[in-house]
C-alpha cells in the first residue's frame, strides 16, 4: 500500500506554496511567506482541516549566509537530502517544458500535530534519472536561477501540483493558491474543463468556483511577469495565446492577474493590506483574512507551561490567553528570564558577543530588503548613542538579503560593521532560520519591526513575539494597526510621515516611554506583557487564520 493512501478518501482541498517552512533541516523556505504555509500546515493538522499541502522538494536550499573578514555576505546553495525526512512516492509525469515531458517524484512529508492527527505535504522534486540533465534542475533552488528558471519552477507547481494531485489518486475539491506563484494550476484545470464541456464562459466560472487566491505583497517586484515569447517557447500549445492574454495580461503573463482572474474568493493577508491590494487591482472583490502565527510552534516552553494552566488546550484553542492578564508577575519574568537566557547563550555562541541579562534586548529579524528599512534605529547614531547612554540596552538582529538584491546586503553590512565598532552593544547572527527565529523572537525584550507603510502586507514575527510576551514597537502597518493599543500592547509609529519622521519618533519612543519604564517601573512593563499575551494572542494565530478559511473561503463548515 503506497504511504498515501490512508489520506485519499478524505481530502478535498489543496494549499499551494513555492515554499513551506516545516522544520530547519528542510531548506524549503525563504522567509514570512514559507513560514506562514508552515504554520497553516500545523493549524491545519490542529483542525482536522481535510487538506494536503503542495510545495517544491528545493533540494539546494535558498540561501546559506555567512559573512565574510569585511563583513559581506557570502551566499551558497543550502543542500538538504528529502531522503533524510520524507517518503519517496511513484514518479509523476508532471509536464511539458519545451517539449520534453519532465517527471517529479513526489515526496510525501508527514506533519503530526500534538495530538497526532496527520496531514500530508507533497514536495515535488525534478532531480529524477527519468528527466534530461537541465531539467533535473528545475527545482533545485529556491528563487535561484533567472525569470526563464522561475518560470519553470512555477510550471512544476502549478500545472505539475495539479497533476501530481491527480495521479496520486486525490480528488480535489478547492485549490488554494498561497500567492501568484501557483496561478498556473488553474490554466490546467481550464484545459481539463475545455475537453470535456463546451463553452469558454462556462469553464472559466467552473474554474474560479475551484480557486481561492492569497496575495501577500504590495511590493511590485513581488508579482511575476513573464515573456509571452518566453511562455510560448517554453509551455508550447499548452493553451492558445488569446484567451490566456485576456486572463494574464496583454503584454505580459502577470501572475497575480492571472490568480485574480480565475479565483473566486481573493483575500489580503490584513485589513490595511487588502484595502491597498483594492486599489492596486480596482474591480475585484478583495477580502482580508490576517495573518496569524501557530502557538505551538512560537511559544517558548517555559510560557507554554504557564499557559497550560490557563488551559491545556491553549495551543489549539488559543483564545483561552485572554486568561493570560491573571498571570503572576513572577511567574512571567522567570519565564521571559529562561527564554532570555537561551538567546544570550545563543548570541555568545554564535558571534562571541557577551550580552546582559540586566539590560533590555532589542530585537530586530527577517528577510533583509529594502521597504523593511532594517537600518532606522542605526539612522542617527549620534542620538542612539545618546539615548543609550541614559538607558543602555542591547541589539540583537539577523536575516539574509536575497543575492540579487543589492540594497539588501548593504543593510547587513553596515550592521554588522556596527557589530564591530559600537559602544552599543550589537549582535548580528548569520544563517536566520527557524531555529534562530524562535530564539530571538522569544528571548528579546522588544521587538522592532519598520517597515515603509503600505509595503507590509501583514509582518508575523511580530504575533511570534507577543505569544512570549515581548512588546512590538513598530510602524503601523501590515498586521500592527489591528493588534496596536498604544502603551497597553505595545508601540506604534506613524503610518503617516517620512524615513527621517518616523526615525525621530522611534527615538522618541524609546527615550521617553519604552526604556524609562523597561528600567523604572518593572511591574508595569510586566503588565503590558501580560497585556500583549491577552490581547495578540487570541486573534492573531493560524487556528483562527484557518478557521476563517474552511468557512469563508473553503465553505467546509
Ligand atoms: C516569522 C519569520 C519571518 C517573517 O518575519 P516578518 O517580520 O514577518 O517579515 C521570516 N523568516 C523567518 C525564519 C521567520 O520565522
Amino acid at each position: 500500500m503506497s504511504a498515501i493512501e490512508p489520506y485519499l478518501p478524505h481530502t478535498r482541498i489543496a494549499y499551494l506554496s513555492m515554499e513551506i517552512a516545516l522544520r530547519s533541516e528542510m531548506h524549503t523556505y525563504s522567509g514570512g511567506l514559507g513560514v506562514l504555509a508552515g504554520d497553516a500546515v500545523r493549524s491545519a493538522a490542529d483542525l482536522s482541516l481535510p487538506m494536503v499541502f503542495v510545495t517544491l522538494a528545493s533540494r539546494q536550499g535558498y540561501l546559506g549566509q555567512e559573512i565574510d573578514a569585511k563583513g559581506w555576505q557570502i551566499d551558497h546553495a543550502d543542500a538538504w537530502e528529502p531522503e533524510d525526512w520524507a517518503t519517496p512516492l511513484p514518479d509523476v509525469m508532471a509536464a511539458t517544458i519545451e517539449g520534453r515531458d519532465v517527471w517529479v517524484r513526489p515526496w510525501l512529508y508527514e506533519w503530526t500535530s500534538s495530538r497526532g492527527h496527520k496531514v500530508p505535504v507533497i514536495l515535488l522534486d525534478t532531480h529524477s534519472d527519468r528527466n534530461d540533465l537541465p531539467d533535473r534542475g528545475i527545482t533545485h533552488r529556491l528563487y535561484g536561477g533567472d525569470e526563464t528558471y522561475r518560470l519553470k519552477q512555477e510550471i512544476i507547481l502549478g500545472i505539475g501540483g495539479e497533476q501530481a494531485l491527480r495521479s496520486l489518486g486525490f480528488a480535489i475539491d478547492i485549490y488554494h493558491l498561497n500567492e501568484g506563484h501557483a496561478a498556473l494550476l488553474p490554466l490546467a484545470l481550464l484545459k481539463r474543463e475545455a475537453q470535456t464541456a463546451t463553452t469558454g464562459d462556462h469553464d472559466v466560472e467552473a474554474v474560479r468556483r475551484r480557486c481561492v487566491f492569497t496575495t501577500h505583497t504590495p511590493v511590485e517586484v513581488g508579482h511575476d511577469r513573464f515573456d509571452y515569447e518566453n511562455v510560448t517557447r517554453i509551455l508550447g500549445d499548452f493553451i492558445d495565446a488569446d484567451p490566456l492574454k485576456a486572463l494574464a495580461g496583454e503584454d505580459r503573463l502577470n501572475m497575480t492577474r492571472l490568480a485574480l482572474n480565475l479565483s473566486d474568493y481573493v483575500n489580503g493577508v490584513s485589513a490595511r493590506h487588502a484595502e491597498t491590494t483594492r486599489s492596486m487591482f480596482p474591480g475585484y472583490r478583495i477580502h482580508a483574512v490576517t495573518n496569524g502565527v501557530h502557538p505551538g510552534q512560537w511559544t517558548h516552553p517555559a510560557f507554554a507551561r504557564l499557559f497550560c494552566r490557563i488551559s491545556p488546550d491553549w495551543d489549539v484553542q488559543p483564545e483561552t490567553l485572554a486568561g493570560a492578564v491573571h498571570l503572576s508577575d513572577d511567574d512571567v519574568w522567570s519565564a521571559h528570564l529562561d527564554a532570555k537566557d537561551e538567546l544570550i547563550a545563543l548570541v555568545r555562541e554564535r558571534t562571541g558577543r557577551h550580552f546582559g541579562h540586566d539590560l533590555p534586548i532589542i530585537g530586530f529579524a527577517r528577510r533583509m530588503t529594502g521597504y523593511k528599512r532594517a537600518g532606522m534605529l542605526f539612522s542617527q547614531w549620534d542620538r542612539l548613542t545618546d539615548i543609550f547612554r541614559r538607558h543602555p540596552f542591547q541589539i540583537v538582529m539577523s536575516g539574509k538579503a536575497h543575492p540579487h538584491d543589492e540594497g539588501g546586503r548593504e543593510l547587513i553590512h553596515d550592521i554588522v560593521r556596527r557589530a564591530h565598532h559600537a559602544e552599543i552593544p550589537v549582535a548580528f547572527i548569520p544563517g536566520y532560520d527557524l531555529d534562530i527565529a524562535k530564539r530571538i523572537v522569544a528571548g528579546s525584550d522588544i521587538w522592532l519591526n519598520t517597515p515603509q507603510p503600505p509595503l507590509e502586507a501583514s509582518g508575523t514575527s511580530g504575533m511570534k513575539a507577543a505569544f512570549n510576551g515581548v512588546l512590538n514597537v513598530s510602524t503601523l502597518d501590515g498586521w500592527w494597526p489591528e493588534g496596536c493599543d498604544e502603551g497597553v500592547t505595545g508601540w506604534g509609529i506613524g503610518p503617516e510621515g517620512d524615513y527621517a519622521e518616523h526615525a525621530q519618533v522611534l527615538y522618541e519612543k524609546l527615550e521617553r516611554s519604552i526604556l524609562p519604564l523597561y528600567a523604572e517601573d518593572r511591574p508595569g512593563w510586566i503588565r503590558m506583557m501580560r497585556q500583549a499575551i491577552a490581547g495578540i494572542g487570541p486573534v492573531f494565530n493560524t487556528q483562527r487564520m484557518m478557521e476563517t478559511y474552511a468557512r469563508e473561503a473553503y465553505r467546509l463548515r
